[in-house]
């Protein structure tokens, strides 16, 4: 059973997107959230092969370089049709540029070369990792699952938010406000996003109580 978090955590990202998204599920419980840029904190080079290995990697370089517990997040859409890319590899296909606009193109010349058929289905992962300076690791998984469209719809969100329209939604997660997206139900289901799915179990095993309704 990990130890329950108080006080600071740094928050081993510097995707500005995860780190909005981290902010609000963080908000309720009272922990001082300090981003890992704030620090001066380098991005390691991600070199595991899954999303959690990643993302024990990010965290683990936070935590014994800040000395503060870390919380890293590795995630990314995998697509059926494409064997699971791209997967690990969501923010490389972006370019150094981080130009998601390419990237969401070319999963669609991907899928058109594959001659994949219709519903191209897809999932969000999302691993977060929390690291101790010097000691315990722990990890959580949550996945979301749905289908990609094109073209791209909504403006909201990061990533490949706008192709991605989970099961049984009308609207992208580019259409969705942050709260419809990755905010957490207070009746006790589940969260819709990958991340706020993750979050759920992370936060039961290592928060406290929510201090703010
Ligand atoms: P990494 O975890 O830093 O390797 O980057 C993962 C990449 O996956 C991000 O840069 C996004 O492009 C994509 N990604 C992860 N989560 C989301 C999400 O919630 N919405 C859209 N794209 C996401």
């Amino acid at each position: 059973m990990p130890q329950k978090l108080i006080g600071k955590l740094v928050i081993a990202t510097h995707n500005a997107g995860k780190l909005t998204e981290m902010r609000d599920l963080l908000a309720p419980y009272g922990v001082t959230m300090i981003p890992a840029a704030d620090l001066g904190l380098p991005e390691p080079e991600e070199t595991g092969g899954t999303f959690i290995a990643n993302a024990e990697i990010k965290a683990r370089a936070a935590a014994d370089r800040a000395n503060i517990p870390a919380l890293a997040d590795d995630s990314g859409l995998c697509v059926e049709a494409l064997d699971g890319a791209p997967g690990i590899n969501s923010a490389r296909w972006a370019g150094p540029a981080r130009d998601f606009g390419a990237a969401m193109a070319k999963v669609e010349q991907a899928l058109r070369a594959a001659k994949a058929s219709l519903p191209f289905k897809a999932h969000f992962a999302c691993a977060l990792a929390l690291a101790f300076p010097g000691g315990d690791m722990h990890s959580f998984e949550g996945k979301v699952f749905g289908e990609l469209v094109f073209p791209p719809r909504g403006k909201l969100g990061f990533g490949y938010d706008p192709i991605f329209l989970p099961e049984g939604y009308a609207r992208t997660f580019g259409e969705m406000t942050g709260l419809e997206k990755h905010g957490i139900p207070t009746d006790g289901s589940p969260g819709l996003s990958h991340r706020a799915r993750a979050f759920q179990i992370f936060a039961q095993a290592c928060l406290g109580g929510r201090t703010v309704q």
